[in-house]
């Protein structure tokens, strides 16, 4: 390594992050229009009225099931809550709002010093949260070849603004931060990751020596985590080559991968805020705030404490089990009122059923399974009906055809597990059947082993137990 390189690994990075979630409403933020995020396929500028199209004349009028949501996010985040705050105008001129200006807040936002806990590598992370607002949503652009299409279906639909201090320095770090953000808005209920989008803007600088710059608008979770890596090795090699980075504004240009420069020196007072005329100031009291903080469920820190202190688990388990809180509810379910294991319990709900929902990339809330399905299957198991191998392949059966076990069992023939007596007549038919494998078995050939085995799971259409099949072959070949 000569020694440009070794000072390039002595750069800490700063990164801080504002994120955008779209809020888990029935109507928009200032009109009565339908919150198309949460609607199924809406055509192009159906879900629009006068409000959300800016016409001249028209006021806003305050969705107070948003402001409640924001509150309760602002409470889970740890934050203290303004007891008075207000809207203002964010002026600028881009057909995404037809107002020209976004409905926001600037200076005295819903809540304000707050915290999230997060674990990379086994340490725990305090990240301060600046700030959570309420914002309205642009309306969507499509940018065709000749032209620009605007579908308004999205503009006015609520926004929470989480905004971080800097205090980021890797990737993992962001990544382990926006997966704790969506868990406890999905906790809570304020937001819906099969139907609703996280956008960032991600800032990041050398410390000591570089710039801020700013990526704006990466949709995804993954994706603020590339746009920092690209960011961290673009911004190190300017450093090599014994440039400067300058303060500016760029946009992550997702089918590239790669950031891209878009104006150089902006900031927040550019946009020139002005208070919003139009909305009352909203009031808290401390009533108000004790009822929500109330209604808040166990969140997802607390729940993986508790769930390691009860049921002695390891802090991995804990969290895939919390990683929803229904699928938390069905373990818990599943050892307190079914009776089943904890080892049980905790294997084929945190470890199988989080495989299945991952790779077919669904929420256990969103996949019409019922708990009663699953946990008749663990009770099987429990039971010896079915082995391993079967209990697991009806399980992602269950996933895939939404239908009740006893159906999925019915319409693909999973074997029940056969036990020792027939086992060991199937064994004896294949040791006849294969006597060169005994043969070479008996001369030290070990893969002869495997291969009876093998015949063996074969001819019980996979329906028997490894371990058991082995056992018992090898019991019969040394009495031979
Ligand atoms: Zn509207
Ligand atoms: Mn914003």
């Amino acid at each position: 390594m000569d020694r440009n390189q070794s000072a390039l690994q002595e750069l800490r990075f700063i990164m801080g992050l504002e994120t955008h979630a779209q809020l888990k409403t029935k109507s928009k933020l200032f009109c009565n229009c339908i919150n198309s995020v949460y609607a199924n396929d809406l055509p192009p500028n159906t879900a629009i009225c006068d409000v959300c199209l800016g016409m001249p004349g028209t006021k806003p009028r305050l969705n107070k099931k948003a402001v409640e949501i924001v509150l309760k996010i602002a409470l889970a985040l740890n934050c203290k809550i303004n007891k008075e705050f207000f809207f203002s105008r964010k002026t600028y001129f881009y057909p995404d709002l037809a107002k020209n200006y976004q409905i926001t807040q600037y200076e005295i936002p819903v809540g304000v010093k707050g915290y999230v806990k997060i674990h990379v590598n086994n340490k725990e992370k305090i990240i301060r949260i600046k700030r959570v607002h309420i914002e309205e949503d642009p309306a969507k652009i499509i940018h065709r070849k000749d032209y620009v299409l605007v579908d308004y279906n999205r503009s006015g639909v609520p926004l929470v603004e989480i905004v971080t201090e800097p205090d980021f320095n890797t990737p993992e770090e962001i990544r382990a931060y926006l997966n704790k953000i969506m868990q406890i808005l999905e906790y809570i209920d304020a937001f819906d990751s099969s139907k609703g989008t996280f956008k960032s803007d991600l800032n990041i600088s050398i410390e000591g020596i570089g710039e801020r710059v700013e990526v704006k608008n990466i949709t995804g979770i993954k994706e603020v985590e590339i746009a920092a890596n690209y960011e961290i090795i673009r911004q190190k090699n300017i450093i090599l080559r014994g440039g400067r980075i300058e303060r500016e504004t760029r946009r992550w240009d997702e089918s590239k991968n790669i950031t891209l420069s878009m104006r150089k020196k902006e900031t927040e007072e550019d946009y020139g805020y002005i208070f919003e005329p139009d909305l009352p100031s909203i009031i808290i009291s401390d009533e108000e705030i004790d009822t929500i903080k109330q209604s808040l469920p166990e969140l997802p820190d607390v729940k993986i404490e508790r769930l390691m202190r009860e049921y002695n688990i390891n802090r991995k388990l804990a969290e895939s089990l919390a990683s929803e809180k229904e699928i938390a509810d069905l373990f818990e379910r599943c050892v307190k009122r079914e009776g089943i294991s904890i080892k049980n319990a905790s294997t084929w709900v945190g470890v199988v059923l989080r495989k299945i929902l991952n790779y077919n990339n669904l929420l256990y809330r969103n996949s019409g399974v019922k708990d009663e399905w699953i946990i008749d299957v663990i009770k099987w198991y429990e039971e010896e009906k079915y082995n391993d191998y079967n209990t697991e392949m009806i399980m992602r059966k269950i996933f895939e055809d939404v239908l009740p076990p006893e159906e999925i069992i019915k319409k693909y023939g999973f074997k029940e597990k056969i036990r020792d007596e027939s086992l060991r007549e199937i064994v004896k038919k294949v040791i006849e059947k294969y006597p060169n494998a005994v043969q070479d078995y008996h001369s030290g050939k070990e893969k002869a082993l495997e291969f009876l085995v093998g015949m063996v799971l074969k001819e019980t259409k996979g329906s028997a137990d490894p371990k058991l099949a082995r056992k018992i072959l090898l019991e019969i070949l040394r009495n031979k």
